[in-house]
């Protein structure tokens, strides 16, 4: 019997297998899906490279300093992010200095600093994304930035039934940016003076399967056994362990660490739910460009108050043009239950952005992709299921972690190492007998 079997190897299932290694612990990933990575994926359309989008790597952050080869395969970058707004103007993301605050009117500026004064002053304590948005930087910029709009068309539920911890996770980056103390240091700060940023990376031109099988083999040359494209049919508790059913054959383990949607291994594990988790799945459509495309960023998030579209990532300034001369970009259009056909959601593209000056030129789609599981909907009512099925899943013994594996809006596989090293910590205690 070994140690532990982790279910699932995406950023977390590594993340896991990585820390159990380090404790000398045996462990197994289980993988149902036939690629490594979970939800990094990327996939290629001719000449052209497209991922599920956005996702940058820094050096000194803790999934490099786990995994530091990664520096050597990915591709030095210097991110731009930017937002375009209702007027046509393009700002910085999160929060532009100049062109959300400095460049307004004297007396807009004294409103929105009173605005900003008087939620923090008299509202009371947010409970919902919309009162957190109110109280970090007052209800007028929460709207003139278009961030509420935003919120709303990612996760399909108006601001007011949010929760705050996403407001926070997801959100405050942007809040944070505009806050008070944040414009009063903005204003006094010498520039020559402001910290130097790390270097950003890409994932390598050959994809996210290349960057995860140098994680698995770095895994495996620990004792990782690794076994993707294993469905799994049920875990069941025997004695003091576990017996996980897959198609190859039983898997026998002290322990379990999962990794995959609450939904799945409630299913898997006949833990009884009370409902599913509802989830935001999100439609990437990935897109070439010849023309005027009329913004230099290389992420562009749509905070218009039209488009089903919410970010653009042009990978072409990543890893270079096509041979013949088209840029090409992965647009990502988050959805709850049916989205629209490719066809539609490209015209969606093309009217919102043309209607403010953008792609002047020929714009084709070369193919589109679905994400499932791409976000956890962090409504209060599904923060509170969620909550009674992780304690199921405990009561159960197992533990659970990761995006998926705890319903919990995690931005970025730094964040991951993070809370999968706080919970495995926490909550596993060395199986007996072992060493
Ligand atoms: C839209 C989007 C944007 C992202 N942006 C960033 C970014 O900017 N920076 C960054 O570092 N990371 C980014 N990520 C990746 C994100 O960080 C990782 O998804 C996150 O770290 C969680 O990893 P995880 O292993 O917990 O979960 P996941 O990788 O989401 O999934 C874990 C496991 O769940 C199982 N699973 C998932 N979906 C299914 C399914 N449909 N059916 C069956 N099993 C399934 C698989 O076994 C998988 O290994 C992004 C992901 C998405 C979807």
């Amino acid at each position: 019997m070994q140690d532990v079997v982790i279910l699932g190897g995406g950023v977390s299932g590594c993340i896991a297998a990585q820390l159990l290694a380090s404790e000398g612990l045996e462990s197994a990933i289980v993988e149902p899906l036939a690629r490594p990575g979970g939800n990094h994926q990327s996939w290629d359309h001719d000449e052209m490279t497209f991922d599920v989008g956005s996702i940058f790597f820094r050096t000194g952050t803790p999934f490099l300093r786990m995994f530091p080869f990664l520096a050597d395969i990915c591709v030095p970058v210097k991110p731009a992010l930017q937002r375009i707004v209702d007027d046509g103007g393009l700002l910085t993301y999160p929060f532009d200095f100049r062109g959300d605050f400095a460049d307004r009117g004297a007396l807009e500026k004294l409103m929105i600093l009173g605005d900003i004064t008087w939620n923090r002053l008299w509202q009371r304590r947010p409970g919902t994304a919309r009162e957190f948005v109110h109280h970090r930087m007052g209800s007028r910029l929460g709207r003139t930035t278009g961030l509420l709009t935003y919120m709303e068309r990612m996760f399909g539920e108006p601001a007011d039934s949010l929760s705050i911890s996403l407001a926070d996770k997801r959100m405050g980056q942007v809040s944070r940016a505009s806050t008070l103390r944040k414009i009063r240091k903005l204003i006094r700060q010498d520039p020559a003076r402001r910290a130097k940023p790390p270097q950003h990376m890409v994932r390598p031109q050959a994809g996210f399967a290349a960057m995860y099988r140098q994680i698995y083999q770095h895994l495996e040359s620990q004792g990782v056994r690794i076994d993707l494209d294993c469905a799994i049919e049920s875990i069941r508790r025997s004695g003091d362990g576990f017996t996980i059913q897959t198609a190859d054959g039983i898997q026998q383990a002290r322990a379990v660490v999962n990794t995959m949607p609450l939904n799945i291994l409630c299913n898997l594990a006949d833990i009884p739910v009370a409902r599913a988790l509802p989830q935001v799945s999100l439609k990437t459509i990935c897109c070439s460009f010849r023309g005027d495309r009329n913004f230099d960023g290389n992420v562009l998030y749509n905070f218009l108050s039209t488009g089903m579209w919410k970010r653009m990532t042009v990978h072409s300034d990543f890893y270079g043009k096509t041979p013949d001369g088209r840029a090409y970009m992965s647009v990502e259009f988050p959805y709850r239950s049916e989205i629209a056909s490719d066809i539609a959601l490209l015209e969606d593209l093309r009217s919102s952005t043309r209607s403010v000056g953008l792609f002047d030129g020929d714009l084709q789609m070369a193919g589109s992709h679905v994400t499932p599981y791409a976000y956890p909907v962090p409504t209060i009512a599904n923060e509170r299921t969620s909550a009674e099925m992780l304690e199921a899943i405990t009561a159960f013994g197992i533990c659970s972690v990761g995006r998926q594996g705890r319903y919990d809006y995690i931005p970025s596989a730094n964040k991951a190492v993070n809370a999968v090293t706080r919970i495995l910590n926490a909550s596993m205690t060395r199986p007996e007998g072992t060493p």
